[in-house]
């Protein structure tokens, strides 16, 4: 008999092989199994692990369940109830379509399931070994479903190899049952890992849960995100630009519901952020799309990580336009603020045991830190009667290029106004201190201004009375000569005079007396500076470079009228509330604030 060499591989091979594209670790299969849960119609689920999940997963819902015929057969590669055509992949409902979780985790590891279905009496418990069928029995549950997953990678010693410690693979694991919270409100949730439980969540709305997850102190760095189209919604929560964060650990986006990925999306956000964050930082956010499930697929992943959208580019200005929006009419003033000792209020639903705090980097945001004792906190109480103080701190709603804070002149005319360490201009708001940083408000208002120069190649300069001769290094003089198209859009007049000289005979306005021969010199050291850290497009690092250095400074002396022009023009600004580099500028002390601290309250 001829020997064939192509075979079709017997099932548990295939099945083998498929896991090692649906199954990389524990998380994989909590996020599968938590899927089956959810699309099984489940309201409460508890996800049990021990050692990362290497040992045992254990995921038990109250959902449909199944029959003994359904629970043996969902076992089989491509066995699935959620679709039944290829059409049906054209408009996916469902979290799972491809009927490969159960058998790839069965094949590399020890699994037991026992379910029932409301109308039954008792429960089918199938055991299943390696992907090789072991027992099936009856007992007792309630309707819905458990699965065991034990010793993942037991028949596969190389993968098994790769699992990283069980604190990484909790984290991983943490992460999954994350997203699954996130996208599930009206879901309650319990999470257990060696024997402790990690969070216990009642169903809520979605303030609530993100409360819950979250804690209140966090939820006060956030901006609500609302927009509805007949074609799309985009809803969520994007940190203010004060809240920075170091890693892209907390961004979340969810269509419709389903955890993805998408560099797309992504980039649409941080173009929104753009100039707002400091370097290196990343914005917070919590993103769900929705749209209808005919335009998008989500079969482009094994484990379904990613989708393509049909129209990537209008999704992209759209997600962009609607986060930009909510930007420029968030409240960004930090407020300072005591915080009411350990009990955080309003992080009553989630149970954090000893373990989650020590193991950092799970669910700690970085916030801004400040003294011990102070934190920030939202600014503005949305109670009646201050509306004065909303005026003046919120701008009004619209694009970001309208966006301007309408500054009741009266208010801040009448108001009493002081500088203090020749730093901060203080002024009294109607419910409280305004606190300013005079040198970043200053370069907000040069940033922009100056932007609008080069938009519109309009400039102004003074002449100057003596023209001066600057000698400069090889190195700025060659970089001087390439910008000098850009210095001559801000105002300065410059001629070339010989090797490694110009002379300066006129600069900006707003460059102040007797900086002028000093100025041009640092203007080119921060902008080498700002080059090295993270290379910018030219105009925008000129553009920085210029209202950092044109700026008035920590030490400057101000008049009161330099002032109120000061605050009337920050003011005027798109974004009144951050420094081109992310620094916040305004601060508000509520009198409530200072009501509590000399025990008036
Ligand atoms: P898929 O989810 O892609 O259909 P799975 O291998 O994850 O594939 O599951 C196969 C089938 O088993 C599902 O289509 C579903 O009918 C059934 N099933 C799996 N888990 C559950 C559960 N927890 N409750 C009810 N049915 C389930
Ligand atoms: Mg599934």
């Amino acid at each position: 008999m001829i020997q064939r060499r192509v075979k079709v591989l017997p099932a548990h091979i295939a099945n083998k092989i498929a896991a090692g594209e649906v199954v990389q670790r524990p998380a994989s299969v909590v996020k599968e199994l938590l899927e089956n849960a959810l699309d099984a119609g489940a309201r409460s689920v508890a996800v049990i692990i021990e050692e990362g999940g290497k040992k045992l997963i254990q995921v038990v819902d109250d959902g449909l369940g199944m029959d003994e015929t359904d629970a043996v057969a969902s076992f089989q590669r491509h066995a699935t109830s959620k679709i039944s055509s290829y059409e049906d992949l054209n408009a996916i409902m469902t979290y799972g379509f491809r009927g490969e979780a159960l058998a790839s985790i069965a094949a590399v590891s020890q699994v037991s399931m026992k379910t029932r279905r409301e109308e039954d009496e008792v429960a089918v418990v199938f055991q299943i070994d390696g992907g090789t069928q072991v027992s099936l029995s009856r007992e007792g549950r309630e309707r819905g479903t458990t699965v065991t997953v034990k010793n993942l990678f037991y028949n596969v010693p190389a993968r098994r190899k790769f699992l990283k410690s069980a604190n990484t693979e909790f984290r991983h694991v943490y992460d999954a049952v994350q997203r699954a919270v996130l996208s599930f409100p009206e879901m309650s949730f319990r999470f257990i890992s060696d024997g402790d439980t990690i969070f216990q969540l009642q169903e809520g709305t979605m303030e609530e849960r993100m409360l819950d997850v979250f804690g209140q102190r966090q939820m006060e760095h956030l901006l609500r995100v609302e927009e509805t189209t007949d074609y799309i919604s985009l809803t969520g929560f994007i940190g203010k630009p004060t809240f920075g964060q170091k890693t892209k650990a907390n961004q979340f986006l969810f269509l419709n519901r389903r955890p993805i990925g998408n560099r797309n999306i992504n980039h649409a956000v941080f173009s929104a952020y753009e100039h707002l964050l400091t370097k290196g930082s990343y914005p917070f956010f919590l993103l769900m799309i929705d749209v209808d499930p005919h335009r998008v697929d989500v079969n482009v992943h094994p484990s379904k990580m990613e989708a393509k959208f049909e129209d990537e580019q209008s999704i992209y200005r759209f997600v962009s336009t609607v986060v930009r929006k909510s930007l420029s009419t968030g409240d960004h003033v930090p407020a300072l603020s005591v915080t009411g000792g350990k009990g955080e209020p309003g992080s009553v639903g989630m149970k954090f045991t000893e373990r989650q705090h020590s193991d950092a980097g799970i669910s700690d945001l970085d916030f801004p830190t400040s003294e011990p004792g102070l934190s920030f906190r939202r600014a503005i109480p949305a109670m009646p009667g201050d509306a004065i103080a909303r005026q003046l701190l919120v701008p009004t709603a619209g694009p970001p290029t309208q966006a301007h804070v309408a500054v009741d002149r009266e208010e801040t005319h009448a108001s009493l106004i002081w500088q203090l360490h020749n730093k901060y201009i203080l002024s009294q708001v109607k419910n409280g201190l305004l606190v300013v940083d005079q040198h970043v408000a200053h370069e907000r208002i040069l940033y922009e201004r100056t932007l609008q120069r080069f938009e519109n190649a309009i400039y102004s300069s003074q002449q100057l009375l003596f023209p001066e001769t600057i000698q400069l290094t090889p190195g700025e003089y060659s970089l001087m000569q390439e910008l000098l198209p850009h210095f001559e859009l801000l105002g300065f007049g410059i001629r070339i005079f010989g090797k490694n000289t110009v002379i300066i005979d006129a600069v900006p306005p707003d460059v102040k007396v007797g900086s002028e021969s000093t100025i041009l010199g640092e203007l080119l050291a921060v902008y080498q500076e700002y080059q090295q850290h993270s290379p910018l497009e030219v105009r925008d690092n000129v553009a920085k470079s210029y209202s950092c250095k044109a700026a008035i400074k920590a030490g400057d002396s101000l008049t009161e009228q330099e002032m109120r022009n000061l605050i009337d023009q920050l003011f005027a600004t798109r974004m009144p509330y951050v420094c081109p580099h992310g620094r916040p500028i305004v601060l508000k002390i509520p009198l409530d604030e200072l009501d509590r601290r000399f025990g008036r309250t």
